[in-house]
């Protein structure tokens, strides 16, 4: 009964969220801005916040241990805002935290000492603080499928707090410095990369499952949940394999250099790499438990655990009798499904913006290239695409080679494998003219010719392609008719210098 009342709670949160919200990605996007009040959290001086969680310690650790324990903790979160990573007053930590409102509908003072934000830093992941921050990955999102897997991966960090899963990993690290676990270099590196032990991550999944199990959720979404992570490891992005073709959404985006492969034998090409790989991996990993079988007995402390044995753990526990599945009015999602679509594409936006920021441009090219299957004529996209173009033309080839894409992702029956593979068959030259043809197609589409900042950009395209007059002509464009052009000045200046 309680869960049902809560359920009317949520639609009041539903109603409010008008219908059709992705229609308004089909022009443009505009970033989320940091805006408003920075919260009080963390404007909060770091002296005064650790005295006070200090005096509140009860008796988990010495008084010393919760000094060197919340100073280190608030300072390190402190300079995870400072970096700029960390969203506030948004939509998305809003969406995160409506959720927890609703798993911890029952312990308020649990709730209370939780709060979410959407954070932009590049791993796909979420991770609780010592003091119940929780930073959710917006590279993360995206990997998931509905709101009930979202909840999971909450209800996962929310017991991390919960059954105090840091100040277990503080101890244990402090009598590592105080000699007993200093054995050798390796296990010091082993505790760098280690962030909670196997069982503490299996604890978690567990008792994540039973926080779902108790909200309006669907449980069945843990098993969900883990299979997405799972993806991670393959891929950066779960859309279905395009072919090349269809990816780039070009009519004959065709190269005439002798040294391009058909796309026929780049996939044979890759999947024989794959098959490579594969074996080698076997034999490292042969090699590797090998090993570590002889060193750490301890098997809390032999590795962390894989996503495998995560997944074996929640099925089995989802069909253990006593787990009973009642998924009648269950949901996946509270929100709406709509909602959870618009987020799901907003948080991808900002991802594609981050890459580019990052010079990750790779990924921003095929990420943008992704989205613009679904708006084609949404301007930030196509610009996000040609400059990623630009800048690895600019470059040359060895732009791709060279960016940080796990190996897993490069050598992968996956369109981005794929991608990668052809980029970097390419020459260099034949990615200049790829570049050259793609923001030509571009132009074709009226808004986009009227578009001063993507006019810049074909003009930047040209002149790499040594199309100088053509070129020279699209700045004019921009000097006489775009005088509120963020490159009225840059232009009007590069065509005085020649
Ligand atoms: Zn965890």
């Amino acid at each position: 009964m309680k869960t049902n009342y809560h359920i009317y709670l949520l639609l009041g949160i539903i109603l409010i969220f008008p219908l059709g919200l992705s229609a308004q990605f089909e022009g443009s996007y505009m970033p989320i801005k940091f805006e408003g009040p920075i919260p009080e959290d963390i404007l909060q001086r770091t002296e005064a916040k650790t005295l006070s969680e200090i005096s509140q310690n009860e008796g988990d650790l010495s008084e010393n241990e919760a000094r060197e324990f919340f100073t280190i903790s608030n300072y390190a979160l402190r300079q995870a805002f400072l970096t700029g990573n960390v969203f506030f007053n948004d939509e998305i930590s809003e969406y995160l935290n409506n959720i927890v409102d609703h798993l911890l509908f029952q312990e308020p003072e649990l709730r209370s000492q939780i709060k979410v934000y959407a954070t932009r830093f590049s791993t796909p992941n979420a991770a609780c603080w010592r003091n119940g921050t929780i930073f959710f990955n917006i590279s993360l999102f995206p990997y998931l499928d509905n709101e009930a897997e979202v909840a999971y991966v909450l209800a996962h960090e929310i017991t991390h707090f919960k059954k105090k899963h840091s100040l277990q990993q503080f101890k244990r690290s402090s009598r590592r410095q105080a000699g007993l676990f200093a054995k050798g270099q390796e296990l010091d590196r082993l505790f760098e990369e280690l962030k909670f032990s196997r069982s503490n991550e299996l604890e978690a999944d567990l008792a994540g499952l039973e926080l779902l199990k108790g909200s309006a959720f669907d449980i069945r979404a843990a098993e969900g949940a883990l299979l997405s992570l799972r993806e991670i490891d393959v891929r950066p992005s779960k859309e279905p394999t395009l072919d090349l073709r269809a990816l780039f959404g070009v009519e004959n985006l065709k190269i005439d250099s002798a040294d391009i492969v058909t796309y026929e034998e780049l996939e044979e090409e890759l999947e024989e790499e794959l098959k490579k790989r594969d074996k080698e991996k076997e034999g490292e990993k042969k090699e590797k438990s090998k090993k570590e079988d002889s060193k750490y007995k301890d098997e809390d402390f032999a590795t962390h655990p894989s996503i495998e044995d995560r997944l074996n753990a929640i099925k089995e526990e989802l069909s253990s009798p006593d787990m009973k599945i009642d998924t009648t009015g269950k949901l996946l999602f509270l929100q709406g499904e709509d909602r959870f679509r618009y987020m799901r594409d907003l948080t991808r936006f900002e991802n594609i913006k981050k890459y580019y920021e990052n010079y990750r441009y790779a990924h921003c090219l095929y990420l943008s290239l992704l989205m613009l299957k679904k708006y084609p004529d949404n301007s930030f996209l196509t610009l996000m695409a040609m400059k990623s173009f630009y800048w690895i033309s600019y470059h040359g080839k060895h732009y791709v080679k060279n960016d940080i894409i796990p190996d897993a992702y490069r050598y992968s029956k996956y369109s981005f494998g794929l991608f990668l593979g052809y980029m970097e068959k390419s020459s260099s030259l034949d990615v200049r003219k790829m570049a050259n043809q793609y923001s030509k197609a571009k132009m074709e589409n009226e808004a986009f010719a009227k578009n001063d900042k993507i006019i810049f950009w074909r003009a930047k395209i040209l002149e790499i392609n040594r199309e100088e007059e053509e070129a020279e002509e699209l700045f004019q464009k921009i000097a006489d008719q775009y005088p509120q052009s963020d490159y009225y000045l840059h232009v009007k200046n590069l065509l005085e210098k020649e």
